[in-house]
Formats: structure tokens, sequence, C-alpha cells
């Protein structure tokens, strides 16, 4: 009973801080009201929050005659987490607030080698950049791994990664070396992980990652599906074309070997030169943009065949896609299209810097809004129950 009531305010805890977090500014008696909670649970929660930092006032609120009304706000500097990109040449690092905002970040050309050299120069990399930007250990949440590989489910064992040239790698040997509690996911999903951030109820969707290579991650119900083999939405390696190109992965005709940015990137200096030639009308850049978009339309019709739910276009392509291109990206696909294709079925991401050093951060920020809080209060809990 005792358990059932700290977990019942451990909860409504929970809510209020992740209710304040969404709106930013509001009232106690609108918190209780939008929980369906008394004035008075309200007010002993938002009380707990201030307590540590995590909530504060300001000013008032408009007031329609009487007393007015508090506004509490959130301090989302209250805690900060920090994310890192690893691949095979750099490592980027951001740090995100409690509401996800990219508070600063850093790039380091730092080649990977699974040797302590390479561990020890990235330890002192982030706590050089965590000391510049005074963040002491008791306001960081932890570091999140954005990898370009596959994980185990549990996450401690990196199975494979082609980009890093290692297999079975223990992730301790990463987070041995850095501060904090630590999380580790896929690129892809790191990337699928900060786009779901921007959008409030993104529900079913595909989010396609057309980077140096194609990655993926398929969001059900507004959590990041993993499958049995935490490979699920590895769509880049979907076979397009039957003994096609080779693919980085040792198989043939993979949407890798199409449509991955390097396809692009290859025919210019860079992929914004590449865009801009497009735009320009320059007709080898037209050429090669023609055969990207037909295959990627082939791949973007088989999903949505599939799954019946909005592609998200990600990575550093759909970073740089135009509107125009994306409409006629559309029409393509609705030329091979069975069913009918509506509009709101092709987006754009909305993140489109640091997305996946962003959502390595965001793990733990997530974690840490739905339950990671409650270690706040665990001594409260304790002299709370032993006074019930
Ligand atoms: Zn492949």
């Amino acid at each position: 009973m005792k358990n059932q009531t700290a977990h019942m305010n451990n909860q409504s805890l929970g809510r209020t801080l992740r209710l304040v977090m969404q709106t930013q500014r509001i009232t106690k008696p609108d918190i209780a009201v939008q929980l369906g909670v008394s004035l008075p649970t309200a007010s002993q929660n938002v009380r707990l929050l201030m307590e540590h930092g995590l909530l504060a006032y300001d000013g008032t609120a408009e007031s329609t005659g009487g007393r007015k009304a508090q506004t509490v706000v959130p301090v989302p500097e209250a805690r900060v987490a920090l994310g890192l990109d690893i691949t095979a040449n750099q490592v980027r690092g951001v740090l995100v607030n409690l509401q996800g905002a990219e508070l600063a970040s850093f790039t380091h050309t730092l080649a990977f080698s699974n040797t302590d050299g390479y561990f020890a120069e990235l330890s002192e990399k982030t706590q050089m950049f965590l000391q510049s930007n005074r963040i002491e250990k008791a306001r960081l949440l932890g570091t999140g791994i954005s990898i370009p590989g596959v994980l185990s489910a549990d996450g401690r064992m990196l199975v494979r990664s082609h980009v890093l040239q290692v297999e079975h790698l223990p992730t301790a040997a990463f987070f041995d070396h850095l501060w904090g509690a630590c999380a580790i996911c896929n690129d892809a999903k790191a990337a699928a992980i900060a786009e779901l951030w921007q959008w409030n109820d993104l529900g079913t969707a595909a989010y396609l990652s057309l980077s140096e290579s194609v990655g993926g991650a398929l969001v059900i119900d507004n959590r990041i599906y993993e499958g049995a083999h935490c490979r699920g939405g590895e769509f880049g390696h979907m076979t397009l074309v039957p003994d096609g190109r080779r693919c980085y992965c040792g198989q043939y005709g993979c949407l890798d070997a199409y449509c991955n940015a390097t396809v692009l990137a290859g025919q210019a200096e860079s992929l914004a030169a590449f865009f801009g030639a497009l735009e320009e009308g320059e007709p080898a850049c037209v050429r090669v943009w023609h055969r990207y978009a037909e295959h990627l339309a082939m791949a973007i019709n088989s999903i949505v065949t599939m799954l019946d739910c909005p592609v998200i276009l990600g990575g550093l392509v759909g970073a740089q896609m135009s509107r125009n291109l994306l409409q006629e990206l559309l029409q393509r696909v609705q030329e091979r299209a069975t069913f009918e294709i509506q509009e709101n079925q092709l987006l754009l991401c909305r993140h489109r810097h640091n997305t996946a050093a962003v959502g390595g951060a965001l793990q733990l920020v997530h974690s840490f809004l739905q339950t990671g809080y409650q270690t706040l209060f665990e001594t409260e809990r304790v002299t709370n129950s032993r006074r019930l």
C-alpha cells in the first residue's frame, strides 16, 4: 500500500514535470485541471520539483479578478545531457537541455580504432568540452552515444559495424571512459529519436536516413521499433535491384548502393554543391538525380505499400532536399504506387543539424523525464513512507 502510494506520487510528479516542460507556462490550478488531480497535490508536486531546481515561478498569469495565480515555468537547463555521434573519422558532440534544445557542440577529427589511445582521446575531448561549458557532474544526466552499427538488445555489445570495422566490441569500452550514466544506439535510430522529438504526436512512420550510408527506423505509436535482433528499420539493405551494385554489406543491389549521399555528393565538391548545381540545371547532376530519385521512389513505394504510413526523408540528403524536389519525388512514387499516396505521406525531416548526436543525448533526457527524475526523490519517498 505504502509502495503503491509512493508509486502514484511519483507518477503524478512525472506528469507534472512533463506537462510544464510541454506547455512552457502554466498555473497550478491549470495543472490540477489538466492532470485531474487536486489543487493541493498539484501545489505539492510543483513545490517538490522547484526544490530540485526543475521548475520556477515566472511573474503572474492573466488574472480574471481576485488573487493572481502564479505561473510555473520549466528550468530546462537544470539538467543537461551529452550526445556523441561516433563515425569512422570524427566525433561530434552536443549538449542538450531538458527541452531537447542544443546548447553547445563540437566536432573533433578522430579516426576510430579499438585502442586505448582512441578511448583516452575521446574521454579527454569530452571532458574538456564539458568543462569549457561549465557542466558539473551533478547537472549532467549522462552521455548518449550514436554509433554506425548493430547493437545487441541489451546495448552491451556492438555486434557489428562495417563503418568502424569492428565486431563484438563491448560497449563498456566507450562507457568506461565517459562521465555518468551512458546509453548507446544505432545512428539512424538516434536520428529518428531527434526527429520524433520535433513532432508532438508522430504516431507511426518510417524514417529513412539518407547519409553516407542508408539507414532507418520504424516508429510505431511514437516509439522506435527495435525488432527481434535490433535490426528493425534497416531499410538500406532491402534488395532494390537483383544482382545489382555491390553494397558495403557484401550483398548486391541493396538500396544503400543506389541512394546513399555519396552517390550525389560524388558528382560535385560536396552534397550542398550538388544540390546547387542541380538547381541550376547542370545536365550531369540532373541525370544523376533522376536515377537517384527513381531508385528512391521504388524504395519509398515498397515501404508505404508494406506499412501504409508516412515516410520521413532524413539524413544528409533529407536535410538538403528542397520542397520542389520532394514534390517531384512524390510524383514518381505516385506513378509507381498501386494505392493512392497522399501528399502528407512523404515528408522532409524537421531536425537537420547534428541530428544523430542530439538523438544520442535525447535518450537520456527522455528517460529522465519518464522515470529518471524519481531518483531525485528517493530519499524523500523513503521519509514519506515512514511517515505514512
Ligand atoms: Zn547492403
